[in-house]
């Protein structure tokens, strides 16, 4: 697979596969779509970066165009691709890996990435012999070192060697290393059909400056990665091409924003001369919102952040490590509010050692604090984390178990005076007693908003408050 003249590449093909419903799969992070959000998965952006020079490049995704199983063999057979590198989640991860399965061929190599596969991968690959390898990084170049033949380069990779089958799993830790994928093919993954719910404009994308997360929260997947950041030289050559494609709308898909503070600031002064200028929205931490970032980040486009608050209960908030209390998230509310940001608080229901007063300690705080929306999702013990370790430990779950969704389709665990069905109700006292408050009704009803934006607002509304009552369930496929 090494040295190709340019006309003659080996074909690459990123396969999102088709499932039952809305799925999303990838930065190992996979779940339903709790509002019918959907954007280009994250995993294959970041490769086409890396791999756009030496591999011609397709991308099917099933979920997106809602193809059925017979639909999308027969568009990956048009494209007869060499290598398919693949996603599949712990929400859906037998229907995906029997997908998978029809598409191998002695002579095709495929490559997959996801949640699933970040607890022993070398296991995994044993499962199954039909897959060439497992990328566990998918901002370094170990799938192309892999495909070139440069195995002493792998850095986070489980693979089965050529010829002799043997299998590897490479796992050598480079925290605070700068990440280098060039400039993402941002072309081949626009489309009308992705959505988010947050968008002011239509034609929107992902944009990410970093990878993984370098706080330790105990339940988090991204804690369990090294954490790695980009150049700002890099990210504004893609910022640029961004703009030269007509996209003003970015979801800034970093899991917590800011951590490089001052490259961080450098790229928003930045950010701030494009004209027309961009519309974002992103993620952070209620400890790391302050005056000076915030108005840095209004001036660079933001109008949203999503704020993980976790729980109401400081014991709560301590236990998972989270280094903050609830009264510094009401703080962090009170700021955006002021900087005229709109918030989202995420809200994670039923850990362990939660109980019902502490549940409605966290319903309670998503009321008080101000947010514009709230998002309730279960916890999950995800592959990698500290919280499926200790699960797994006390026999709160199976290690072979990896079924699991945060959207709540599926309650994987729970606290151990709670059972699923108490939890599910917990959970749509929440969100009701968040949404169906007449001052938030009417204060949302009033709020100045392009058409665009209030079809967006409405659907996303409606769709929080069905999904979060367990009342929709969304079929894909034909
Ligand atoms: S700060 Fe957020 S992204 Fe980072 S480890 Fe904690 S929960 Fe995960």
């Amino acid at each position: 697979m090494t040295d190709h003249a340019p006309h003659n590449k080996p074909r690459l093909l990123f396969l999102n596969p088709p499932a039952d419903e809305i799925v999303i799969r990838d930065y190992y992070c996979s779940k339903t779509s709790r509002s019918d959000y959907l954007f280009p998965p994250v995993d294959f952006l970041m490769q086409s970066g890396i791999l756009a020079e030496d591999y011609q490049l397709d991308f099917i995704d099933a979920v997106r165009d809602r193809l059925s199983t017979s639909a999308t063999v027969k568009q990956v057979e048009k494209i007869n691709p060499d290598i398919i590198f693949f996603l599949a989640g712990a929400v859906c991860y037998q229907t995906d890996l029997d997908f998978i399965k029809c598409l191998a061929k002695p002579d095709r190599i495929m490559v997959g990435s996801g949640d699933i596969f970040l607890a022993d991968p070398k296991n995994w690959l044993e499962k199954y012999p039909f897959i060439n390898a497992l990328s566990m990084d998918f901002t370094n170049h170990d799938i192309k070192h892999y495909l070139q033949g440069r195995y002493e380069k792998i850095e986070r990779m489980a693979y089965r060697l050529p010829g002799t089958g043997e299998i590897f799993a490479i796992n050598s830790e480079k925290p605070n290393t700068q990440l280098e994928v060039g400039v993402p093919q941002q072309q081949l993954f626009i489309h009308p059909s992705y959505r988010f719910p947050f968008a002011r404009h239509p034609k929107f994308t992902i944009f990410l400056t970093d990878f993984g997360c370098p706080f330790s929260c105990s339940f988090c997947v991204m804690s369990s990665l090294p954490y790695r950041f980009r150049n700002n030289t890099e990210a504004l050559k893609e910022l640029q091409l961004l703009h030269s494609l007509g996209v003003r709308e970015l979801f800034w898909l970093n899991q917590t924003f800011g951590i490089k503070r001052d490259d961080t600031l450098q790229l928003l002064t930045e950010m701030a001369q494009f004209t027309p200028r961009f519309s974002w929205t992103t993620f952070c931490r209620p400890d790391q919102l302050d005056d000076q970032l915030l108005s840095k980040m209004k001036e660079a486009g933001c109008h949203t952040v999503i704020i993980g608050v976790e729980s109401g209960s400081d014991k709560i908030l301590k236990m998972y490590n989270k280094g903050y209390t609830a009264t510094q998230v009401r703080a962090a509310f009170d700021l955006c509010r002021t900087h005229k940001i709109q918030t989202v608080g995420t809200f994670v229901l039923g850990l362990p050692g939660e109980t019902v007063e502490t549940i409605k300690a966290t319903s309670r705080l998503a009321r008080k604090i101000g947010c514009d929306f709230a998002s309730f999702h279960t916890a999950v013990p995800r592959a990698g984390t500290e919280l499926r370790a200790n699960a797994i430990a006390s026999g709160d779950i199976d290690g072979a178990d990896f079924l699991m969704d945060q959207a709540g389709s599926y309650i994987a665990m729970t606290p151990k005076d709670l059972d699923p069905e108490t939890l599910m109700a917990l959970k749509r006292k929440a969100v009701l007693g968040f949404y169906l408050r007449p001052g938030y009704l009417l204060k949302q009803l009033f709020k100045p908003r392009s058409w665009y934006e209030l079809n967006n607002v409405i659907h996303q509304g409606a769709s929080l408050i069905l999904n979060g009552l367990g009342l929709r369930k969304k079929k894909l496929g034909s």
